[in-house]
Order: structure tokens, then sequence, then C-alpha cells
């Protein structure tokens, strides 16, 4: 263990894991309590279920017209060359501009894969979406959301003035300050304990061991002075529930795990299959907390740009800066893109320009109905795709 975090004013003595929990609430009890007054939020639990375990979900096509669609989408978008890869991230500079993956998982286990879909990168803010899922499953829904909010910011995913204007601070854990937050609340002790939950639990979604890039964890380290300012900040206000520098080390860490474009439609499918890892049958995070965190993904997931994903797209989805995209369609699957270039939110470019052609496509689109009694009119995907 480091020892700078053994003096550190939220370590706990040894051998008790659920003592870092006690110490957490205990620390921000009294801020939540006042916030989820202040904010009207119900706290009282439910089954976590909905009611009578009815969904509103369909399938997806046939694994032919899936393939299909998702080779045209792929010709249709290599040759976009709009977006630049970021290079706030030294390390992150190097990234070929012109990989393009694609893969779309089903919750029946099916899945389709064009060009880079094997190529790793690291994983970035998709990052946020599982620990998060992880701590909600570990805290329940309503204390996470006590603890980091579920409201969208309209604000850039490394904003200080969305901590300064919200009265409750961190305000979603999809953006750096609230998934900084989260990250220190991951059961364990220690960074390493903390860490290997993070690991162990995003493989689990994976389907398989994620390792760590340590060129890119590095190369964060060394030039990651904002997000150690809003942890710090956020300490300050009482809502990060660690040490702000472990927390900000083992987020730093979690965004350096290395997946590809298919372990990303995997971890997409398992979101859809109410927890369930459609390769494994492994069961991750509950159900009730699925839903709660497709949610947040819906409102926050491509920072402020998530009104226009949704209104193109209709499905929770999240961006991660390295170029990975993950989209979920519930009940239905998982879309797992890798295109280096991003726009000037730090989305993909050409992964948000196949998911919404492939939305439209294959009929994913959550908010789509056909008046009743008048069969679904086929669209022309292609003229509905912004730019194409
Ligand atoms: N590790 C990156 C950061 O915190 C992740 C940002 C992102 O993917 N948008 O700055």
């Amino acid at each position: 263990m480091d020892e700078h975090f053994d003096r550190g004013p939220h370590d706990v003595p040894d051998g008790d894991d659920s003592l870092a929990r006690e110490l957490a609430d205990e620390l921000a009890e009294e801020l939540a309590d006042e916030l989820a007054d202040e904010l009207g939020y119900d706290l009282e639990d439910d089954a976590g279920l909905t009611v009578d375990g009815r969904i509103s979900t369909g399938y997806l096509p046939d694994p032919g017209d899936v393939r299909a669609a998702v080779v045209d989408g792929y010709e249709q978008f290599r040759d976009v060359d709009e977006g630049t890869v970021p290079d706030y991230i030294p390390a992150l500079a190097a990234a070929p501009a012109d990989a393009f993956g694609v893969c779309v998982a089903g919750v029946n286990g099916g899945i389709v894969a064009i060009g880079d879909a094997e190529v790793e990168f690291t994983i970035q803010s998709i990052s946020k979406v599982f620990v998060f899922a992880l701590v909600c499953d570990a805290l329940g829904h309503q204390e996470a959301r006590r603890k980091l909010g579920v409201n969208s910011t309209g604000l850039p995913f490394d904003s200080v003035m969305g901590i300064e204007l919200n009265a409750a601070r961190t305000m979603n854990p999809m953006v750096n300050a609230g998934a900084l937050a989260t990250t220190s609340l991951v059961p364990g002790r220690t960074r390493e304990e903390k860490f290997a939950r993070i690991a162990e639990g995003l493989s689990r979604f994976a389907g398989r061991r994620l390792e760590v890039d340590e060129a890119v964890y590095q190369s964060e380290v060394a030039t990651n002075f904002r997000n150690r300012g809003i942890a710090h900040l956020l300490y300050g206000y009482r809502r990060m529930y660690s040490d702000p520098e472990l927390a900000t080390d083992v987020y730093t860490r979690q965004c350096a795990l290395r997946v590809t474009a298919r372990d990303l439609a995997v971890m997409g499918a398992t979101l859809a299959d109410g927890g369930m890892n459609p390769l494994t049958k492994e069961r991750t995070v509950g159900q009730g907390v699925c839903r709660r965190v497709l949610a947040v993904l819906a409102t926050s997931g491509l920072y402020e740009r998530s009104g226009d994903w949704l209104y193109d797209v209709g499905l929770p989805g999240k961006s991660g800066v390295s170029g990975g995209l993950v989209t979920v369609s519930p009940g239905k699957g998982g879309v797992g893109t890798y295109a280096p270039p991003l726009d000037r939110a730090g989305n993909s470019v050409r992964g948000q320009r196949i998911t919404t052609y492939l939305s439209e496509r294959l009929g994913l689109n959550l908010f789509s109905s056909a008046p009743l009694g008048q069969p679904p009119r086929t669209t022309d995907a292609a003229a509905l795709v912004p730019g194409a």
C-alpha cells in the first residue's frame, strides 16, 4: 500500500470492507440528505424491477440482415475523414486516424464484426459507465443517485464550471467530476483493492480479462492536473468519498484499461440483457441497476452533444476520448465502434455516423412507433443519416 494514503483522512483500519462504505456514508450523509430534499428525490427504494417483469423491447432483425447492415454502413462511412485525434493525453496522439472497427453483439450471444473490431485501445470515459454500474450495485441505485446525481450538465466532460454552478456539485457519473466521485465510492481500502474490483468488474462485462495500457496510464498521470484539481475541489465540497489523489489515480488507471470494439459491443449487450453477459452467461450487476445506468447514458453519454445524439439515434450511448463508442439497445444488444478522430465534444465522428445508420436500419430507436393497426414503414436509412 502507498504510504501516503496510510494516514489519509478517509482510510479505514484493515480487515473490513464495509467500513469504507460506512465512512463514506458518514462523510456526506448530511449534505446528501439536504440536497435530496432540495431536489425532491423520492428515496423510497423499490423492488428494482419493472412492474410484473414486463418490458418494452423487441428483437434484433435476423443475423443476415444485421450483417448486411454492418457491411453497408462500414463501406458507407469508412472514408469519412472529419474530426481530429486528440493529443491532450500525449500517448493518445499516436492513434491511427483511419482505424475503423464495428461490432454488433446480440443478447443471444450472436456477434457481427467488421474492420478493426479486434484492435485494442484504451477504454477512457467509457469506463465511467461500468464503474457507475458497479457502484450502483454495491450501494443501491438510490444511494448512488443521492451521492452522485443523475442530471445532465450540458457542459464539457472536464468542466469545473459544472461543479461551481450546481448546488449538488457532482451532476452525474458520466462527466469527470461525477466519475471521480464514483470511483471514490468503489468498495476497497487501498488503491489496489479498489482497482482490482474495477478491473474484475469490467472484465466480467467484457467476458475476458482486461489489462491496463501502462504507457497510456503513465502519460495521463504525468498530465492529469485538471482531473486532480476537480477531485480536490469536490473534496472541499464533501462530494468526494475517499482521498482525492487516490481516486484520481484509480480513475486514471481504469481509463487505461484496453478494450476492442468487440468488447464494447459485448459490454453493451450485457447492459442490454439486464446485466447478464450473453457470452459467459455470468451476472455482472442487477437488472434494476442496468436500466438506471442506461437512463444516465441517455441524458449524458455524449457530453454536451447528448441531446443531439438522442434526437438522431434514440439509444443510450457512451463515448471515450480514444475513439470508442458503446451503444445499448435494451433487450436487443450492444453496438461497439472504434474510430479515433473526434468531434469538438470528444465523440468519435465515424462511430456516431455508423451507429446512427444502424439504429435506423435495424429499427433500434427507442422512441420509434407506428400508428396502431398500420405496419411500420421501411425507412431509407441512408437518407436519415446526417451528413450522409
Ligand atoms: N481519461 C480521460 C480524462 O479523464 C477520459 C476522458 C474521455 O474519455 N472523455 O480526461
